[in-house]
């Protein structure tokens, strides 16, 4: 990738006493070292894409530390490279965004939790659920619960998080049980602080190897009889043992409050939010000090039920804070106490949302209605006026607004090479009619927005192909598949490719080839263009994944016998190709591998080499779009076959053109698709191509003062 991530590599290196200042991804990243992890893999994705993209950054200095870092298939493969901790003392660690994540790895994760671990197993979890999430809303709790896992979810600060990362560690080892690590979103961005220690080398590593494997042990295979012995282990030895940690290290937080009568639970990550929502009740002070007092769960799996009946017994009532459905926490709270004989109130999900993201505004909405129940003279009066308030402002601007403003989606970057694909599957369907589109993950699906809307469905990362085997049987149109490259190393090749080779299915697939996983941040893959070729070639501006084969091969290798490559921004060439896998005698599997490379990781190249050939006074042409305005119809067609974000309208000069002409903005990067489609639609032909010389030489003048004497000439005064 064309980003570099030198600054937060240096973090890395910090010393004993040194003082870390950054993002809580950041800071998690450094912990792993301060606690002498041995290897670490993972899958990007936000919100943890940043560890990953600094460690691949940092392999010199970690391979001479003896940290083996791995940029991993998928998460499966990641999750089953923490099968290295289950014999062996090495402290590892893997990453991945949640949910979406978790499913991909969880066949390895039950098999690595029934086992167990000797070194400590670290799972950091993206956890992408609430406001700006991606991914379908749903929990990475029942995954630790299902395979008793530990669930770590601390509170989001940066010296806390950091001593949760050495104490997971600590604690996977005590109770032999894989932990996981959950962030959310704001966890980790928030910025802070912590005092560094020096970074820890594990004592066995590529630079301290091992004499002998393990002995072999049939018990620490995950298969019968061994896992009934699993089972029983993990509840009558690990769980346990993963409870006295907890309470021996107090890795649970209890803080004071002045009505010992009542008390809040919330989980780690949720604290901050707590505290801010308690503060607009006027229920704590800017410190942070609260009225009511908190059991903050810094663990969410397992709880510890002697920790949870000190903290509720005596109590009139307690609110459980918990985000998210279904109420795991709340549920096995209520079920302990009842064994306890405990009968204190507990309030949760009565009070709070069932579903979606705790904001301030939700929680501060939950604990008034708690204290309005329980404490009515608590003085919540100008909280609860600031929640009216909230509520008026919120009547009052839908009142105002008769309709909902027009949304804004996201959508594809200027130039991408993704957009002309879509542009010729356009066209195409107006002459062969509609056909069935399984999309899939990716920036892709920034397709199914305007002015395109495809995708049927999106069923997974690479499961495009796959998600069409039960449409193709009862189409009388062939049905296309569509994924990015990034999706077909993930799972597409083995999930879709093999699967419709082996059936014999008759689809169309294709493959958006771009050069990376863009749309996790353009990290790099098995077909990325090789930096050899970055450097050295001549026109920085060129598409390099032709460059590299990876998918072609794979794709012939393994039997697919009707493929063809076409560049993305040949609209033309691209329709043809598409009507002719549509309309072929030829009964299997049909590839078309689209290629051109990620405009956004091709600027990243070409915006610095632009700047330095300026900076040294050298020539240098953008080449740039632009219509003529005296031309344009107004019809707007090349806007609905584009939705280019630098092509848009302006008001017309002619008085007598009443409606808006095309134009485009100062942003376009040239990628030709304009032309390309007046082209292959037939539009008007009101484009131009025009280069931007900076620094010209005397061919370009002289070039120049020739064209402007013709056109003088042509045009007299
Ligand atoms: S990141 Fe790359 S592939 Fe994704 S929309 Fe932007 S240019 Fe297209
Ligand atoms: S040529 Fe057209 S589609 Fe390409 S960047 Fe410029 S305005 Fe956008």
């Amino acid at each position: 990738m064309e980003v570099s991530f030198g600054r937060e590599a240096r973090a890395l290196r910090l010393g004993a006493g040194e003082v870390f200042h950054g993002e809580g991804i950041l800071a998690i990243t450094k912990a792993l070292l301060q606690s002498g992890v041995a290897y670490v893999g993972g899958y990007q994705g936000a919100p943890v894409s940043h560890l990953m993209d600094v460690l691949v950054q940092s392999k010199d200095y970690l391979a001479d530390l003896g940290v083996h870092v791995a940029a991993c298939a998928n998460e499966a493969s990641a999750a089953a490279m923490l099968g290295a901790s289950i014999h062996y003392p090495l402290r590892g660690a893997v990453t991945w965004k949640s949910i979406v994540g978790t499913n991909v790895a969880a066949d390895a994760l039950s098999n690595l939790a029934s086992p167990g671990v000797t070194g400590g197993a670290l799972i950091v979890i993206g956890e992408d659920y609430g406001e700006g999430a991606s991914v379908i809303q749903e929990r990475t709790a029942a995954f630790a619960l299902k395979s008793s896992l530990v669930l770590l979810d601390p509170r989001p600060d940066l010296t806390h998080m950091v001593r949760m990362v050495e104490e997971g560690f600590a604690l996977s080892e005590a109770s032999n049980t894989p932990v996981m690590l959950q962030l959310r979103i704001r966890a980790c961005h928030v910025r802070g602080t912590f005092v560094c220690k020096d970074n820890v080398a594990p004592a066995i590593s590529a630079q301290r190897l091992r004499d002998a494997p393990a002995p072999f042990d049939y018990g620490r295979l995950s298969h019968p009889p061994s896992t009934y012995r699993h089972e029983k282990l993990k509840t009558s030895e690990r769980i346990p043992a993963a409870r006295r940690y907890i309470v021996e290290h107090r890795l649970n937080e209890r803080f004071p409050g002045q009505r010992d009568d009542l008390g809040v639970i919330v989980q780690g990550g949720l604290y901050n939010s707590l505290i801010r929502a308690l503060q607009e009740l006027g229920l704590a002070d800017e410190f942070g000090a609260s009225e009511l007092p908190l059991l903050v769960l810094n663990v969410t799996y397992p709880l510890v039920p002697d920790e949870l009946g000190d903290f509720c017994l005596g109590k009139r009532a307690v609110l459980v804070v918990e985000e998210g459905q279904p109420e795991f926490i709340e549920q096995e709270i209520m079920a302990i106490l009842r064994r306890l004989d405990v009968n204190t109130p507990v309030h949760g999900k009565d009070l709070l949302l069932m579903a979606g993201e705790y904001t301030i505004e939700v929680i501060a909405r939950g604990v008034a209605a708690f204290a309005e129940r329980h404490a009515p003279e608590l003085p919540i009066g100008s909280g609860r006026a600031w929640l009216d308030g909230i509520s008026a402002r919120r009547e009052g601007v839908s009142a105002q607004l008769a309709k909902p403003l027009p949304a804004r989606p996201p959508q594809f970057c200027v130039g991408c090479p993704e957009r002309p694909v879509f542009a010729a599957l356009k066209l195409l369907q107006q002459d062969i009619g509609r056909v069935h589109i399984a999309a899939d993950i990716g920036c892709h699906s920034f397709a199914s927005f305007e002015p395109f809307n495809f995708g049927h469905t999106i069923l997974g990362y690479g499961m495009s192909l796959a998600s069409r085997a039960g449409v193709s049987p009862v189409m009388r149109r062939r049905a296309l598949a569509i994924m990015g490259d990034g999706g077909f190393w993930h799972n597409g090749l083995v999930s879709g490719v093999q699967s419709a080779l082996f059936n014999g299915d008759d689809a169309v697939l294709v493959i958006l080839k771009n050069g990376y996983t863009s749309a996790t941040g353009t990290q790099e893959i098995i077909s990325t263009p090789d930096e050899e070729h970055k450097l050295h070639a001549p026109d920085k501006h060129k598409s390099l994944v032709h460059t590299n084969l990876a998918i072609e091969r794979t794709l012939k290798g393994i039997g697919v016998r009707w493929l063809r490559n076409v560049d993305s921004y040949r609209v033309d060439e691209m329709r043809h190709t598409l009507r002719e896998a549509f309309t072929t005698d030829f009964a299997g599997l049909k590839v078309i591998v689209a290629e051109g490379e990620c405009q956004l990781e091709r600027q990243r190249r070409v915006k610095p080499w632009l700047a330095g050939l300026a900076r040294a006074r050298k020539r240098s042409v953008r080449v740039k779009y632009g219509v003529d305005e005296d031309t344009c119809s107004g019809d707007h067609s090349c806007i609905r076959l584009s939705g280019c974000p630098t092509l848009s309208l302006k008001e017309s000069s002619d008085p007598l053109q009443v409606d808006p002409v095309a134009t485009v903005l100062d942003g376009c990067v040239g990628c030709g698709l304009c032309g390309e489609n007046a082209h292959a639609a037939a539009l008007c032909p009101s484009f131009y191509r025009g280069e931007v010389i900076r620094n010209p030489n005397w061919r370009d003048r002289m070039g120049a003062w020739l064209r402007h004497s013709v056109i003088r000439l042509l045009q007299p005064a």
